[in-house]
């Protein structure tokens, strides 16, 4: 089946309407059905040169799937209703496809062959629909290992690199218990992503699966405070520090004191919480209700916040992007199959645009002051123009402006691991405050220290973390076997 591209165009999941969406914090989609989704299969034409598996770096950026995950294969087995064999072909590559199958920005897609002057195949809801398949039908099990090696092993850690290391692990038989300092596992995926993209049952299925693959989850427990970093490395046989990119970049500006000024994923991870525990009854979250919001940076995390806010009833809201609006189309310099460096108008500004009539992003802005009451509580925020004019950024003098604003929240992106982790363990950093290591590498130190995910390679995607956790748990198990000293 290679000319299915000719005889059906891409159809996309249905996307629900934003002003229903906005009434609930239900996933965004809904499927296709089988025929559907095996037309859309089809559309893979199975072409010599798949960058959408190869996972190579071109002009400075990564192009395709980064897991090298088989989508022509798999396509195929989809189009032929051979739904067992393609997700026997997709688990090959990838530990969760139900995760990136939600919130993966698809770079396979990007680097479609169809993509070229038409439409790319819809891999990653393909992708989706093998895993769910499989799910639904009973296929996937737990795996337990038929030996256990009798080795040890403490990931500290529970995004999705913590979960695809600790995955891994246990395949090869050793024993793994997974530390997290919150109190579900799951990092990111459980309180960053919000519930619209991902719905946290849909992570809970899979930590429900990896226990009773014979993963112990300890969680309320922060490791180099309430366990310190000694008894972990003499108790186990090697150690694995998953901990991720946790710290936000602030913002320094006068008046930053003043209350009503939150870090964006402590926003996120409050609603989420509240959302869990009782629905949002309970009301204890940062409320965006009837409230002007600014969120600073113009990105996903951005974009998730403002879609939070809409739903609790925000009365604006406004996100603000340092750099220039991207173009609309590639530009000459960014061809096929790099990465499209253009436009994305993803769910929460639409759903901006639906709610107020308007993008919430503003571009070239920054801010230059936060203005609060005599009571301390943040009523504006001064904002200021920036040029390029010279490459860098510079503020445009008699461009301020003045905005409502009683809630600010930071989404302006994360500086690196927690530098008390890193130095309990001794774990040297690089000046982008990650977890070094030799290039290519998982090993800290030369010793039984290893680290992977956002802690390693700093702040990156879903995808990435579960690649760099697989490679790492493969690089321990070697030390574990005694092929590495
Ligand atoms: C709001 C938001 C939205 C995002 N949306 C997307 C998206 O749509 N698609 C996408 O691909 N990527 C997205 N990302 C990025 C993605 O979530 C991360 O790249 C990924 O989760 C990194 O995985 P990780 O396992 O390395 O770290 P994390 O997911 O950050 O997990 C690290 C875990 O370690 C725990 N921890 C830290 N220190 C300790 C300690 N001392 N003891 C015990 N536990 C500890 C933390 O509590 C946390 O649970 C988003 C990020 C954010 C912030
Ligand atoms: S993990 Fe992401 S890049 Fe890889 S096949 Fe799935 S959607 Fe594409």
């Amino acid at each position: 089946m290679k000319d299915g591209f000719m005889r059906y165009d891409r159809l996309d999941n249905f996307d629900v309407k934003p002003l229903d969406r906005i009434n609930n914090y239900k996933g965004l989609h809904t499927p296709l059905d089988e025929d559907k989704r095996r037309e859309q299969a089809a559309r893979c034409m199975n072409c010599g040169v798949p960058f959408c598996q190869a996972g190579v770096m071109l002009n400075g950026m990564f192009a395709g799937c980064p897991l090298g995950n088989l989508c022509p294969e798999w396509n195929e087995l989809i189009a032929r209703g051979m739904w067992n064999e393609a997700a026997d072909r997709l688990l090959l590559t990838s530990s969760f496809p139900e995760f990136t199958g939600r919130v993966c920005p698809a770079l396979c897609e990007k680097a479609c062959t169809n993509g070229l002057d038409g439409k790319a195949v819809t891999v990653r809801d393909n992708e989706l629909s093998v895993i769910e398949r499989a799910f639904e039908t009973g296929y996937i099990k737990a795996v337990p290992p038929v030996e256990r090696t009798g080795k040890r092993v403490a990931v500290i850690g529970s995004g999705p690199s913590g979960l695809a290391c600790a995955q891994m692990l246990n395949r090869y038989g050793h024993t793994v218990t997974v530390y997290e300092r919150e109190d579900r596992p799951g990092g990111l995926l459980m309180y960053g992503i919000p519930n619209m993209k991902l719905e946290k049952d849909i992570v809970l299925r899979r930590i429900h699966l990896l226990e009773e693959e014979g993963i112990t989850f300890v969680c309320g427990t922060e490791i180099g405070r309430d366990i310190p970093a000694d008894e972990i490395l003499s108790g186990y046989d090697a150690a694995v520090l998953c901990c991720g990119s946790t710290v936000p970049r602030d913002i320094k500006a006068e008046g930053r004191e003043a209350d009503g000024i939150y870090f964006a994923v402590d926003f996120l991870k409050a609603a989420t919480k509240s959302l869990m525990r009782t629905d949002i009854s309970d009301g204890d979250y940062i409320s965006a209700k009837y409230k002007n919001v600014i969120i600073i940076g113009g990105g996903d995390t951005g974009n998730d916040c403002a879609a939070t806010c809409i739903r609790q009833g925000c009365r604006s809201v406004t996100q603000l992007e340092m750099m220039p609006k991207p173009p609309e189309q590639r530009t000459p310099n960014n061809p096929w199959p790099e990465w499209p460096k253009v436009l994305k108008t993803d769910y929460g500004q639409e759903e901006s645009i639906a709610v107020f009539g308007r993008d919430p992003r503003v571009y070239q802005k920054t801010v230059r002051r936060f203005i609060a009451d005599e009571d301390n509580k943040l009523r504006a925020v001064e904002t200021v123009s920036l040029t390029f004019e010279h490459g860098r950024p510079e503020q445009i003098e008699g461009s301020e402006e003045i905005i409502p604003a009683e809630l600010v929240l930071i989404a302006a992106g994360f500086v690196g691991a927690q530098e008390n982790l890193t130095n309990a363990f001794g774990a040297k950093r690089t000046q982008r405050g990650s977890i070094a290591t030799e290039a290519g590498h998982y090993r800290v130190n030369d010793g039984k220290l290893f680290t992977a995910g956002d802690a390693h390679r700093g702040q990156s995607l879903v995808v990435w973390a579960i690649k760099e956790g697989r490679d790492c748990a493969k690089e321990v198990n070697e030390y574990l076997s005694g092929n590495i000293s």
